[in-house]
């Protein structure tokens, strides 16, 4: 049986921290969906459609690796895909906490579903989409933290 494993996020937008856990993860996985979720009513920074081409340019080169967008529960949606297995990356303790407790839910709303983390490399350890987007809305030089091969966030 084929091991697929989505990586869902919000990617608002996606970083170089993303980037490295989808890279180390390919070696553990036949198939990768990175998987935007996004809430109908609640109004991200980027459209799903811009953060779904831009994680498509990056890994254009790389046959395992798929992406989606999604609304709903992150289990149902990998049910739908037959994947048994959710990724996630831990920065901090804070994460930890909270991927705990989402973890541990999502087992007991579909006890077939592994959740699988790796630790984030130190260098990327304090990059979050949520400080790319607060240095773009002033301005700023995002480029170090958003991955090669993306660049219309430039046109902001
Ligand atoms: P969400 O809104 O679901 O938390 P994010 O796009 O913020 O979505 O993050 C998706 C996943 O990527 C989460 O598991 C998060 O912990 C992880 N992540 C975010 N930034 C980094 C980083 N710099 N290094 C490693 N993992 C990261």
């Amino acid at each position: 049986m084929k091991r697929i494993a989505i990586f869902p996020g919000s990617f608002d937008p996606f970083t170089v921290g993303h980037e490295e856990i989808v890279k180390r993860a390919l070696p553990l996985f036949d198939k990768i969906i990175i998987a935007v979720g996004y809430n109908s009513v609640k109004h991200g920074f980027f459209t799903p459609e811009q953060r779904i081409n831009w994680i498509a340019e990056v890994f254009k080169n790389e046959p395992k690796i798929e992406t989606a967008s999604y609304t709903g529960l992150t289990v149902d949606f990998c049910k739908e895909k037959n994947a048994k297995y959710i990724l996630r990356g831990l920065r901090t303790a804070a994460d930890f906490e909270y991927e705990r407790a989402v973890g541990q839910m999502n087992r007991e709303i579909y006890d077939e579903i592994e959740t699988v983390f790796l630790l984030t490399s130190p260098q990327y350890s304090m990059v979050s989409s949520t400080i790319v987007r607060e240095i773009l809305r002033y301005g700023g030089d995002v480029s170090k933290f958003i991955p090669q091969g993306i660049d219309g966030y430039k046109d902001l």
